[in-house]
């Protein structure tokens, strides 16, 4: 083993190759191209084979990485790919849009030795790619057909991931989710460029034809009411999301939200008639675009009002580059793409009308909080102004109220769940970014996965027929 691993020393760190800025902002197709089959196992033989692996304890799917990357050196792809899947329900999409810096990668022994990380989201992504290309990824295909019923409310990473488990094991699983397409903000948040449309569409047929049933255009607490929908259940599983946006604290009709900028540019794609697009309401073309926010959602509406020709796109964050929340990676993305930034900048009021823009102030970084992190306070006297006729925020989510459904809830209306991601009403469950909060997708995966298992235990115990 030790010749074909180990390589790190004598092999760079390398990924897929990534196409030019300017030809790349100009669409919004993904911009990495895929690894050749001898360069993803080039760059797995890099691996060190640690014996306690800080990737594996950094993925929250605990993913198996060692021995895939090993199986991939070894070029046993098949193997590599099973040993990838057996954790992962979506390891092609992980591979795509987990920030791994911030994750695997970032643990990875010999990115911290400074010969740079593995690049293992990469050959997740290559793993996965190629196995539905050789037709390997298996239907689902449920054990024994069971008797009781599941109602998935949310067809998100959280709730799709769920609903693969439940149906593994036999259960009539129906997801129901008032949008018209399968994926959540897998389809209507992250961008093309991230993840092309047509991947989570894969994913959703597998499950389509493995039997789990979709109500789509279907709003639980307005279509059907949340009593109804657990009437017709054993067991319930909410996975909403969040979608109430943070306010801005310069309050203005002039702002967009940045999920409406974001879902009618993903909808354009996607081929529908957008009538706030069309009449540009919700269109950066030859606009002077001003994002406020440096989180992953600011990251992708700027660079999505790149691609869609804004004269300029500017982002503003009060704190620094290094203290932003967004990935590291998708800002020098961004930048590469012509974006500019705007760092240790707030915004104090927008303007419409015939100049249009944001008056901001000048922040500077004042004493850590309670997180560590140094709080930004403004400097005194240090106003200007930022000139711009499309002012985007996105300054992240908090949850929608659910107080009527009778589950509880803290402050910030995230569902209070047990350690089995029980809530207060029996039967029910919750996960994803409606427990945790804004988050990502593969927390999501883990939580909908892990809440899938509790809620089969759940159906199989005593506890059940105690609570009917
Ligand atoms: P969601 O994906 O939000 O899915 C919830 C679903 O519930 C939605 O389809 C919604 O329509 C449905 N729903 C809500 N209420 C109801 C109701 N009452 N009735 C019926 N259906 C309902 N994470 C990453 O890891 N990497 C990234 O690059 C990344 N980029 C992001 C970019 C953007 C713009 C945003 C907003 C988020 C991004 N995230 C990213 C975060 C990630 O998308 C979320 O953490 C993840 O999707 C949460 O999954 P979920 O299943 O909990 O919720
Ligand atoms: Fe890394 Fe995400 Fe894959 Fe885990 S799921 S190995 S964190 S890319
Ligand atoms: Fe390999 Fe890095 Fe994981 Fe060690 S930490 S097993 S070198 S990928």
């Amino acid at each position: 083993m030790a010749e074909r691993m180990q390589k790190f020393v004598s092999v760079g760190q390398k990924w897929p190759d990534k196409r030019p800025a300017a030809e790349r902002a100009a669409d919004f197709h993904e911009i990495h191209a895929e690894f050749i089959a001898e360069k993803a196992r080039e760059q797995a033989s890099r691996c060190a084979q640690c014996g306690v692996p800080f990737c594996q304890t950094h993925c929250p799917l605990q993913n198996n990485i060692p021995d895939w990357l090993r199986l991939t050196a070894e070029g046993r792809l098949e193997e590599a790919y099973l040993a990838s899947a057996a954790t992962n329900p979506m390891p092609e999409i992980c591979g795509r849009i987990c920030p791994q810096d911030r994750l695997c990668e970032g643990a990875c022994v010999i990115e911290q030795s400074h010969h740079g990380a593995v690049t293992i989201g990469a050959v997740e992504k290559y793993l996965t790619d190629t196995a539905w290309r050789e037709g390997w990824v298996a239907p689902l295909t449920p054990r024994a057909e069971r008797r009781e019923s599941v109602g998935i409310v949310g067809a998100g990473p959280a709730g799709l991931a769920a609903a693969e488990r439940l149906r593994q094991r036999g259960y009539k699983v129906t997801v129901y989710d008032r949008h018209d397409r399968i994926g959540g903000l897998l389809v209507y948040g992250i961008p093309n460029f991230k993840l092309e449309k047509d991947v989570v569409a894969r994913r959703a047929q597998r499950l389509i034809d493995g039997g789990v049933k979709f109500e789509l255009n279907c709003n639980v607490g307005d279509t059907l009411s949340f009593e109804a929908l657990r009437a017709k259940h054993d067991a319930v599983l909410i996975a909403t999301g969040v979608y109430k946006a943070k306010p801005l604290n310069a309050p203005s009709d002039a702002v967009v939200p940045a999920l409406d900028f974001l879902i009618a540019a993903n909808r354009v794609g996607l081929g529908d008639n957008v009538a706030a697009f069309a009449s540009g309401k919700l269109n950066a073309k030859d606009r002077r675009v001003v994002v406020i926010g440096g989180g992953d959602t600011a990251m992708d509406c700027v660079r999505t009002a790149q691609r869609q020709g804004a004269a300029s796109v500017t982002c503003l964050y009060r704190r620094d580059r290094a203290n932003m929340p967004g990935s590291q990676r998708e800002v020098a993305h961004a930048e590469e793409e012509g974006v500019g930034f705007d760092w240790l900048a707030a915004p104090k009021s927008v303007r419409a009308g015939k100049t249009p823009g944001v008056k901001a102030i000048r922040m500077r970084l004042g004493a850590p909080d309670a997180s560590g992190r140094q709080s930004p306070e403004e400097a005194p006297g240090s106003a200007y102004d930022v000139s711009g006729d499309l002012i985007i925020a996105a300054l992240g989510f908090d949850a929608e109220d659910l107080s009527g459904w009778g589950i509880s809830a803290d402050r910030w209306g995230a569902i209070e769940v047990g350690r089995s991601f029980e809530t207060n009403l029996p039967g029910v469950y919750a996960a994803g970014d409606i427990v945790r909060g804004a988050s990502l997708v593969v927390w999501a995966i883990k939580e909908g996965r892990d809440a899938a298992d509790a809620m089969h235990a759940w159906m199989q115990s005593g506890a059940r027929v105690a609570a009917e």
